[in-house]
């Protein structure tokens, strides 16, 4: 389906801004809702980048306090005025139709054809976004310009939509790691054509899933990928993965994640834990303008994970936060809204944000009465080069001196301001010179 003009993408590389956008493009005219063929489209897309596996779960299958929906899917939807005009069409453009509209075939008068209408008067040449997923009616959304033009007389309305039994679909994808802890990342599939809202988040958790899949060292973690469908769709996921949650230490909910404003991170309800440090630090160290918010229960995903009989403490990752733009469930929310530099920065920081993350540990001392003699161990002879040598042998200390079996690496690293990756070289130089004992159980 034709949609908003295209922009040329920056140079390309793996990963890049270009491969991001080009991802984002690709996605844009699909017809997509929380169920149906436009997400099993999205996926098989996304099964180009990484081998992700496809769930199907039935509708009417009870989860927590909710049921999988009927299942949607539309091939026509328009209306035609009695001149034959085609005065509204779903060919034109993915948002006209309401999504999970009921199918109909009739004739009615402009005015009732208008209690079914929707559109934006304070933006004129903008098409809402609207759905209908839990009451049963049916809807066109339309430019105010548009409707504002309609002539009195008959319009014949036709959708021929499906809602009946079949399946919720969401995609997952997992990176093994050598501890059975996980960390999830989440991000929606369900919207039609808008570009930051979904798309962004798409483009960006499908990258990061591919490049860790690529790494040739296996991580720490397992990083688990869950590509669903709004509110349903993770609410479903974790009905189906009780216990597998319970085994995942944090997470992030990627969305909104393509549009010029600043790199947003809304903290877990824990509003501490090591994802919401770790973000928090990356944000610091690598972003010249970043915001931090406390958690909300209103929003994306984030809501079912933290939950308090899930409670793991996933945050959520987004530029300018849902709702605080114009553009926000819109037509305008197209991919002039969103920018090559601004997928890969995100990108960039997810990706820096998962090696941190993945160096988190904590470790018990094994010679805790008064400092240990490194010389003797060797420890301060064979130590790297000159510049290195000074936050090294810092490291030494630091961990002998926190490693308590309560303080993590993360604490260290916060406390002394030498970098994770050094404490990783130092704990390994330790556990060598049995001064360390393995890192704690469930880190
Ligand atoms: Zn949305």
């Amino acid at each position: 389906m034709p949609g908003a003009p295209r922009k040329q993408p920056e140079p390309s590389g793996p990963g890049s801004g270009a491969d991001l956008y080009a991802l984002c493009q690709r996605l844009y005219p699909i017809v997509r809702s929380i169920t149906g063929n436009g997400v099993r489209e999205t996926l098989r897309i996304l099964h180009e980048h990484i081998d992700l596996d496809i769930h199907e779960v039935p509708s009417g299958t009870r989860v927590f306090d909710w049921t999988v929906p009927m299942e949607w899917n539309v091939s026509e939807a328009h209306v035609t005025s009695d001149t034959g005009q085609r005065v509204i069409d779903l060919r034109d453009h993915s948002l006209h139709l309401v999504s999970y509209s009921e199918p109909v075939r009739t004739r009615v008068t402009l005015e009732q054809l208008q209690a079914h209408l929707h559109s934006l008067p304070e933006h004129p040449d903008w098409i809402p976004y609207r759905t209908s997923y839990y009451s049963p009616s049916w809807g066109f959304c339309l430019q105010h310009t548009r409707r504002l033009a309609l002539q009195p007389g008959s319009y014949d309305v036709v959708i021929d939509a499906s809602l009946q039994p079949g399946s919720l679909t969401y995609g997952e994808f997992v990176v093994p790691g050598e501890s059975s802890r996980e960390m999830l990342i989440s991000t929606h599939i369900c919207h039609p054509s808008l570009a930051n809202d979904n798309l962004s988040g798409i483009a960006v958790a499908t990258m990061l899933a591919k490049s860790l899949a690529l790494r040739s060292r296996r991580p720490h973690y397992t990083y688990r990928f869950l590509f669903i469908p709004a509110t349903i769709g993770a609410i479903t996921w974790l009905a189906r993965n009780e216990a597998r949650a319970r085994l995942a230490i944090g997470g992030l909910v990627l969305s909104g994640i393509g549009d010029a404003g600043p790199l947003t991170y809304k903290r877990s309800r824990a509003g501490n834990s090591t994802t919401d440090r770790v973000l928090e630090r990356v944000l610091r160290r690598t972003t010249g303008d970043h915001r931090i918010e406390d958690f909300s229960p209103y929003g994306y995903d984030e809501r079912q994970f933290n939950s308090p009989g899930i409670n793991l403490p996933v945050g959520c990752l987004m530029r300018t936060p849902f709702g605080r733009y114009p553009e926000y469930h819109t037509s305008a929310d197209n991919l002039d809204l969103v920018t090559g530099p601004a997928l890969a920065q995100a990108l960039a920081v997810c990706s820096t944000a998962l090696d941190e993350l993945d160096l988190v540990r904590t470790f018990t001392n094994l010679a805790p009465h008064c400092e240990p003699q490194l010389g003797r161990r060797g420890l301060y002879d064979d130590l790297g080069g000159d510049n290195d040598r000074k936050s090294a042998q810092m490291a030494l200390l630091w961990l002998l001196s926190y490693s308590d079996g309560k303080h993590s690496t993360l604490d260290i690293s916060d406390k002394s301001g030498l970098s994770l990756e050094i404490l990783d070289r130092a704990a390994a130089r330790l556990q060598a010179a049995g001064l360390l004992g393995p890192h704690r159980p469930g880190d």
